[in-house]
């Protein structure tokens, strides 16, 4: 069976969350082959890697994993793809790293290059790939007309369970990044997050506001709501421009990506970029006083009406429900 190589993203050696989404997608087109540069010092948690799947694991210490950007990442694909041999594809997550370190690999082995794809199959011996265009008011399916597709992969878009691996096969790469030829981080300053909120990008329930809540004052409404339902908050382009909140909270095109279980629109009108942040949530509720903002066209329950009468009302029930 051909070898579907996986990059693993890790924090110090402990793989994040989405792995086991990522090694299912690749189970679903050959053998997955987990990909890990890390820092010689980092221990890897290889039995998380395994228990999400991975029935081998490349590992690649290299000094300087950690600040020398996306080198050390490519470095390790190349050498994983040259020590397995008859790789099918290779498939990344879509964070920022990752989704540069597949371009690149794309580049030098002049395969097709698919990023925040939502769906992926081989039907008769052809791998295709699905993305949404356009904010998804277009669904396309294709497929790599020459060389070995890269796939970054879009999160929360496919639920295959994986068996986990006891034991999975260890492979040391031996691996050299020449500093002199990277980019390097020489410091690192951690923004202070003075919340206990869900992450946005993980949350089962987020809640989000847009212009139509008219001041960062307004935009409190968010977070009562939020704190009712245990929410994450999330934020439109123009209330992030407008200084209602913060940048990170931006959902959409140019924001983050979301697929939580609920998603709460408050004030905000359905512009097809920040739909592409959105769109695949299960349940989308909108509350606008524009019966005609589009929006409503894929809301799930929308209520036309003013936001500040409404949701206080809404946090109010939520608190009597809960006792
Ligand atoms: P508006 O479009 O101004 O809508 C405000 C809504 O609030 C209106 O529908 C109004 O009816 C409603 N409203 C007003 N008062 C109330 C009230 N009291 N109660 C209830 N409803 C009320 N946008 C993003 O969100 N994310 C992105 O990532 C993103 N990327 C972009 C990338 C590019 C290249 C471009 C060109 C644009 C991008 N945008 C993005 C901007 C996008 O086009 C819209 O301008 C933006 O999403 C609009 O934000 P909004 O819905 O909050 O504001």
């Amino acid at each position: 069976m051909a070898h579907v190589l996986v990059l693993v993203d890790h924090e110090h050696g402990t793989p994040s969350p989405g792995l086991p989404e990522l090694i299912a997608a690749a189970s679903r087109l050959g053998e997955p082959v987990a990909v890990l540069a890390h820092e010689p010092s980092d221990p890897v948690d290889t039995d998380a890697v395994g228990s999400a799947g991975a029935a081998t694991v490349a590992l690649a210490a290299i000094p300087g994993a950690d600040s020398l950007l996306v080198g050390p990442a490519v470095a390790a694909l190349e050498a994983a793809w040259e020590a397995v041999g008859d790789v099918a594809a290779v498939i990344t997550s879509t964070a920022t790293d990752s989704r540069e370190a597949a371009a690149r690999l794309a580049a030098r082995r002049g395969g097709g290059f698919f990023t925040d794809v939502v769906d992926l199959k081989v039907d008769q011996g052809v791998l295709t790939v699905t993305q949404q265009a356009f904010g998804g008011a277009y669904t396309v399916v294709s497929e790599a007309t020459r060389g070995v597709p890269v796939i970054t992969l879009r999160g929360n878009s496919i639920q295959d369970a994986m068996a986990a691996v006891a034991a999975p096969a260890m492979l040391t790469l031996q691996v050299g990044v020449d500093p002199a030829r990277s980019a390097e981080v020489t410091a690192r300053h951690e923004r202070e997050v003075a919340t206990d909120r869900p992450p946005l990008t993980s949350a089962d329930v987020v809640v989000s506001g847009g212009r139509g809540l008219g001041s960062a004052d307004g935009f409190r409404l968010v977070d009562a709501l939020a704190d009712a339902l245990g929410a994450a908050t999330g934020a439109s382009r123009a209330a992030v421009d407008a200084g209602y909140c913060d940048p990170g909270m931006q959902v959409g095109q140019t924001g983050v990506t979301v697929t939580p279980d609920l998603y709460i629109a408050l004030g905000i009108s359905g512009a097809i970029q920040h739909l592409a942040g959105m769109q695949n949530a299960k349940t989308i509720v909108a509350v606008n006083s524009d019966p005609g903002a589009p929006i409503f066209e894929i809301a799930d329950f929308g209520v036309v009406g003013d936001a500040f009468t409404i949701v206080p009302r809404l946090v109010e029930a939520i608190k009597a429900r809960r006792g």
